[in-house]
């Protein structure tokens, strides 16, 4: 027997109802902030990510699913930012558009190794805000990424922001931070051994309890920041304070992708474990548009794990399902109308379904049960004549013989899906 890949999930119908919860509830409020969907493709060529995401980035280097066919590399994409500015270029959005707003609801795919809320295809929930460098748009989807979250009902996390600046302030950073460390080297896990010669900021995130203590003492403060960044970076704390979202700056928080500049911001939450406390990240990525042919000009985005969101939240938001009308005919005739009557009801609107498996009246009320059916249409010979149904509700087990004129009406608007 086939079992599935490890890393990778069925989402069962019983579970479905929370992930719809969570993508309307994304949907309805990204179009409230005007964010449009965009749908990239699944794959793309491996070189998109290593160009956009840096060589040395773990994902990069560890975790792409790559698909080799002849000379060409592919990859199934491992985030969504870098097809999203591909997009934007190829489409040439930037010059019909200039500014756009995007969000975007989907699987991603990393080798990693899986644990609780570590799988190798998950589910992002992001947007990207592109042709802007103004820190009003960081306020914007800072505070989007806040509201979401609320909107989901989970509380108790941490929103943590911090400025990398510009890529001269990031250069002058890394090697602040090489003058740092340089005396810890021997000390470092030699994961970080390799990162201190080909990405150092990746240091700072370094899970290691010795990396950790080490990185603690360097009493880091964001003094890398020139003045135009020091600026914007006090305009986006400003405007966060201003629309109530409570927020941290801690100069540790690096993310590990060559992409990112200025603002950067994480969304941690206690649930999660320890290895993996993020619910979502995001930042600027003032670079790479230009990095990837488009013109020289700003973004900014973030993304969800939507699996991560179900653990935190003790309620996801679920769609209010309507109930159940069940169907249940006695004999061939009555089988016959069923199907003309299952029809008028769906037409209606009505949530409404019949038994197929040649059930006894029995058997088919247990079935209705089973399925929590709000009523029970009965349709036996008497019935069939005088255009009637035997209508049965399940929770007072009171019935009424009720005329197929009057039934719409007398279902209700609580079974209307
Ligand atoms: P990243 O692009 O790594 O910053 O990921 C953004 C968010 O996606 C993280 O904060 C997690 O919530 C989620 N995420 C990333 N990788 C995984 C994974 N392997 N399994 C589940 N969720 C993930």
């Amino acid at each position: 027997m086939f079992k599935k890949i490890p890393g990778t999930r069925d989402i069962l119908p019983d579970q479905v109802a929370s992930w719809q919860g969570i993508e309307e509830t994304s949907r309805s409020l990204f179009a409230l902030y005007n964010y449009k969907e965009i749908r990239p493709p699944l794959i793309e060529e491996a070189g998109l990510f290593n160009r956009s995401l840096g060589d040395t980035a773990e994902i990069v280097q560890k975790q792409m699913f790559l698909i080799q066919k002849a000379e060409d590399e592919y990859a199934l994409r491992p985030e969504g930012t870098a097809s999203i500015v591909r997009a934007y270029v190829e489409n040439n959005l930037d010059k019909t558009a200039g500014f756009e707003k995007f969000f975007y609801i989907g699987p991603m795919f990393r080798m990693e190794r899986p644990q609780k809320g570590r799988l190798r295809q998950f589910h992002h929930i992001g947007c990207e805000a592109i042709g802007s460098r103004d820190p009003a748009l960081d306020v914007e989807v800072i505070s989007m990424a806040d509201t979401l979250l609320r909107a989901f009902n989970i509380e108790g996390y941490t929103m943590v922001i911090n400025s990398l600046g510009c890529a001269n302030d990031r250069k002058e950073f890394s090697a602040s931070l090489n003058a740092a460390l340089k005396n810890h080297l021997p000390a470092l896990c030699e994961d970080c051994k390799v990162r201190f010669d080909r990405n150092i900021l990746r240091i700072l995130d370094c899970k290691n309890e010795s990396c950790k203590a080490i990185v603690k003492g360097l009493s880091l403060q964001n003094a890398h920041l020139c003045r135009q960044c020091a600026q914007d970076f006090q305009r986006v704390q400003k405007g966060l304070t201003s629309v109530g979202v409570r927020f941290e700056v801690s100069p540790y928080l690096v993310r590990g992708l060559d992409y990112y500049t200025g603002t950067v911001f994480e969304i941690k939450h206690h649930n999660l474990g320890p290895q993996q406390d993020a619910l979502g990240a995001g930042g600027r990525y003032d670079t790479l548009v230009k990095e990837l042919g488009g013109p020289d000009t700003g973004a900014i985005g973030f993304a969800f794990g939507v699996e991560r969101l179900l653990l935190a939240s003790h309620n996801p938001p679920s769609r209010p399902s309507a109930k159940l009308v069940y169907i249940i005919p006695l004999g061939d005739a009555a089988r016959e109308h069923g199907i003309i009557l299952l029809h008028t009801l769906r037409k209606n609107g009505i949530l409404a379904d019949t038994d197929y498996e040649n059930r006894s009246l029995k058997g088919a009320m247990r079935r209705a049960n089973d399925l929590q059916a709000a009523f029970c249409l009965i349709i036996g010979d008497d019935e069939l004549k005088k255009n009637t149904v035997m209508c049965k509700n399940m929770a007072t087990s009171k019935q009424k013989e009720v005329t197929e004129s009057e039934l719409i009406n007398f279902l209700g608007a609580g079974c209307r899906g």
